[in-house]
């Protein structure tokens, strides 16, 4: 009984079912339904029925304060909703508190957004009037990976309900429980049955038929730039948009004048939150070479100190989420040693970790040779690679070497430079003197190139959420 369709928790119309390995000890601890398109088809169908009925009559405002509802009751399951978090992807709990954390807060903002979505007037012609209005799409498809499942219920999901949207989600395989536990206390507030639908299973069968299927007005895609093309091109089939949020190889670009003791945890931070698994994830510091040895030998220094455990160990990392993911995080790793990369540091899996668990080690590399697989793949692991550069213009050609595009931190004092640089480096989002993996639900997020397009978070994602409608009126 793992969807969630029409307000309830329903089995699959198939029957069959698949294991769900908590990341942290690698055995089973639930199992869940393997949605088919007939399955897809009764959520998308409960949410075309609530957007003609019940939940497409509720006004802008009373959409607003359900959401609100949601945020608080969300607040009130704090405790059961992260320990739900950590259990399905393994973080360490401070890690799952503060997703949840966040979560409450898309509720929070989408929630007092709703009803602040307006239009605009247009001067026209004489004897015209010209209203610009945003409008939903009506239903609206949402296929999520398994890094951040609870905030990106909040952030996908929560934006597309406050446009008035009703909504159908595929969550990953690896961790779903969150977002059908967050579905169940939607009802419990007051949701109208069919508004939010869950269909679990696996990608390239619930997922599939859920990009292709031709009821969904709009899809909101975060994963992986080989799933991505894949939805792009079911959507294309349908002639709808999409939002596509993929990974990124995102620089931390430290100049000689940086202030190192703000820099160097936040740079460490940066690539070992989440274990890594962050689509933003610093994971290239890139150096100005006079000061080079200095700092790297700094976020050594810190990385050294670095310790993966379980969840309840609340360590700096988890374990990540599978064991195909750890493959392929000490793939990289191996390449490097067996290229002669230096490591610089290493982090330790902590002792007592159980042995079914999969865990690797926070690991530190450089310099890495530009253009290696260290410097253009994403590992999506707590690995960081080091690359000295010379001057400006060189950090800039080093910054936007890769096809990935997301995020990008500038560590410098120098005004002018801080200017230049951010308006050179080709991301979506750009911090000075910080960085925010992930954070910030106000801002919009998103990508450039292989990072993907769209814009989620902030106000922007209610427009991605709605269609614009021009209404000439004339009246003599
Ligand atoms: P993935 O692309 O394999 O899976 C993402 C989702 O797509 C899952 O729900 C999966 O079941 C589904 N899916 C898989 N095959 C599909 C298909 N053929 N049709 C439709 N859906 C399908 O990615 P992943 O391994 O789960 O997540 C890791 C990747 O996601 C990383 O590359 C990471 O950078 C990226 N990511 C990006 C962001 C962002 O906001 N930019 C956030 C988190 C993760």
């Amino acid at each position: 009984m793992t969807h969630f369709i029409n307000g309830r928790r329903v089995a699959g119309r198939s029957g069959e079912t698949m294991a769900v390995l908590a990341p942290a000890t690698g055995e089973e601890f639930t199992r869940i339904a393997c949605g088919t398109a007939e399955d897809i088809d009764d959520a998308v169908n409960a949410a075309r029925a609530a957007y003609e009925g019940a939940w497409g009559k509720l006004t802008a405002a009373e959409r607003g304060r359900l959401i609100s509802k949601l945020s608080a009751k969300a607040a009130d399951h704090f405790d059961e909703l992260a320990k739900i978090e950590a259990r399905d992807t393994g973080k360490p709990m401070a890690q799952a508190r503060a997703d949840i954390e966040a979560t409450v807060r898309y509720f929070e903002f989408y929630g007092g957004a709703a009803d602040k979505v307006h239009g605009h007037v247009i001067p026209f012609l004489n004897g015209y009037s010209v209203n610009v209005v945003h409008e939903p799409h009506g239903v609206t498809g949402h296929i999520l990976p398994w890094n951040y499942p609870a905030q990106m219920f909040g952030r996908s999901l929560t934006a597309s309900l406050a446009m008035g949207n009703a909504v159908v989600l595929k969550p990953a395989e690896e961790a779903c429980q969150t977002a059908l536990r967050l579905a169940e206390l939607a009802t419990e507030v007051g949701f109208p049955d069919g508004a939010i639908n869950i269909v679990t299973g696996r990608g390239h069968e619930a997922g599939a038929a859920l990009a292709a299927h031709p009821g969904i007005g709009f899809m909101s895609f975060t994963g992986s730039p080989e799933t991505g093309k894949l939805v792009q091109k079911a959507c294309a089939e349908n002639l709808i948009a999409c939002t596509l949020e993929l990974g990124g190889k995102s620089p931390q670009i430290v100049f000689s004048d940086a202030d190192f003791d703000a820099a160097v945890p936040i740079v460490c931070k940066a690539i070992v939150q989440n274990t890594g698994q962050t689509c933003s994830a610093g994971s290239r510091v890139l150096v100005q070479r006079q000061v080079y040895d200095d700092f790297i030998g700094a976020v050594a220094r810190e990385f050294v100190k670095l310790r993966a455990g379980t969840p309840e160990m609340d360590l700096d990392c988890g374990p990540v989420i599978n064991a195909k993911q750890r493959s392929r995080v000490q793939s990289f790793v191996d390449q490097a040693r067996e290229q002669g990369i230096p490591v610089i540091a290493e982090g330790q899996i902590a002792q007592g970790v159980p042995n079914g668990g999969f865990y690797v080690t926070p690991t530190l590399f450089g310099p890495v040779p530009r253009g290696n697989r260290l410097e253009q793949e994403e590992v999506f692991g707590p690995v960081l690679s080091a690359f000295p550069f010379d001057d400006e213009a060189d950090a800039i050609k080093l910054a936007n070497a890769t096809s990935y595009g997301l995020v990008a931190g500038i560590w410098t004092k120098d005004g002018g430079r801080q200017q230049r640089v951010a308006k050179s480096v080709r991301v979506g989002q750009v911090f000075i003197n910080g960085y925010g993996a992930g954070g910030g639900i106000e801002l919009p997020f998103g990508g450039m190139g292989k990072s993907g397009h769209g814009r989620e978070k902030g106000f922007m994602a209610l427009e991605e959420f709605a269609v614009t409608k021009t209404i000439v009126h004339k009246h003599g």
